[in-house]
Parts: structure tokens; C-alpha cells; sequence
């Protein structure tokens, strides 16, 4: 409870960013101080460990997913793979579209990047509508990776 509390004082909510009625999240400041960013990390290592056993490889979404998976990755002594915004990765990929709180995008992996039947969690900073992680398990399905667990610092409600 109190490193949750910890957590949650190092996100900063901007009302009306980036278009009004919408309230960001922001973890810069989570980012900046050593000592919060690694409660979040253990709290997903005891997560991981606790209930997906088994995990050979972290998914991280685009951007801020970048930031927290490659650190648990680490301290699970997994690799660590991307899903970006369509036109980002080169070499043959596979996408997902997808509808976004404005408008629509396109989720995209690298062909080699997941394996069949390996098994993976996917990681993101915020949970909002929910969509960008639907296309990620979608694209692990196109690969016909397991998704193990969906991991998000912030479930957003605003
Ligand atoms: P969703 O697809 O669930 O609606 O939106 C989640 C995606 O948008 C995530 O990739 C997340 O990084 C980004 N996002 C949406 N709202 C926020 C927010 O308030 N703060 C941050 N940091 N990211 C957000």
C-alpha cells in the first residue's frame, strides 16, 4: 500500500492535455527519482513471478512501454521485444489496426520478433480505452504467441 502510494505520488494528472476533457497522466516524475521507478519494477517482478510463470519474453508498447519493460525484462533474465507504430520497425512485420480515443493507428512487429507458442506479457505506462493493448494481443495471436499477462502502471480513469 505504501509503495503504491509512493507510485501514485509521482504521476502528475494535466487536465485538458493533449485536447480538452482529456486528464494526462504523467510519469516524468516517476522517471526522475531512482527509488519509485524501482518499487514499480519490483511490484511487476512479484506480479510476473506470482502469476505468469513460465514468461520467456517481454512485450513492450509504444512509447512508454519501452520504458518500464526492458528494466523488468532484465530482472527477469528475458528478452525484450517491440510493438510500434506502424512504418517504425524495418524488415517484414505484421500490423494490427486499431481505433484509438481519436482517430485510428496501426500496431506493428517485427515477423521474428515473438515465436509461436512462446510465451510473452505485454507491458504499457497507461491503460485507457484499452485498445492499443487489444491490438497488441492481437498481434501476439497473428504470431500465435501466448499472452501470459497485461501489465500498466496507471489504469487511466479520468
Ligand atoms: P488506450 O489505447 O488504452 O486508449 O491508450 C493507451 C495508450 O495511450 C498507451 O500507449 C499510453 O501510453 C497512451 N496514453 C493514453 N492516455 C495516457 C495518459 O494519460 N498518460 C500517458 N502517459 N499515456 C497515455
Amino acid at each position: 500500500k505504501e509503495k503504491l502510494e509512493l507510485i501514485a505520488q509521482r504521476i502528475r494528472p494535466f487536465v485538458d492535455f493533449p485536447s480538452k476533457g482529456v486528464v494526462f497522466r504523467d510519469i516524468c516524475p516517476l522517471l526522475k527519482d531512482p527509488e519509485a521507478l524501482s518499487v514499480v519494477i519490483d511490484l511487476f517482478e512479484e506480479h510476473v513471478r506470482a502469476t505468469c510463470p513460465g514468461v520467456e519474453l517481454v512485450v513492450g508498447l509504444d512509447a512508454r512501454g519501452f520504458l518500464f519493460g526492458p528494466l523488468l525484462a532484465q530482472r527477469l533474465g528475458v528478452g525484450f521485444a517491440l510493438v510500434r507504430k506502424k512504418g517504425k520497425l524495418p524488415g517484414p512485420t505484421v500490423s494490427v489496426a486499431h481505433t484509438l480515443e481519436y482517430g485510428k493507428a496501426e500496431a506493428e512487429i517485427q515477423e521474428d520478433a515473438v515465436h509461436a507458442g512462446q510465451k510473452v506479457i505485454l507491458i504499457d505506462d497507461v491503460l485507457a480505452t484499452g485498445g492499443t493493448l487489444y491490438a497488441a494481443c492481437e498481434l501476439m495471436k497473428k504470431q500465435q504467441a501466448e499472452v501470459l499477462g497485461c501489465l500498466v502502471v496507471i489504469e487511466g480513469q479520468t
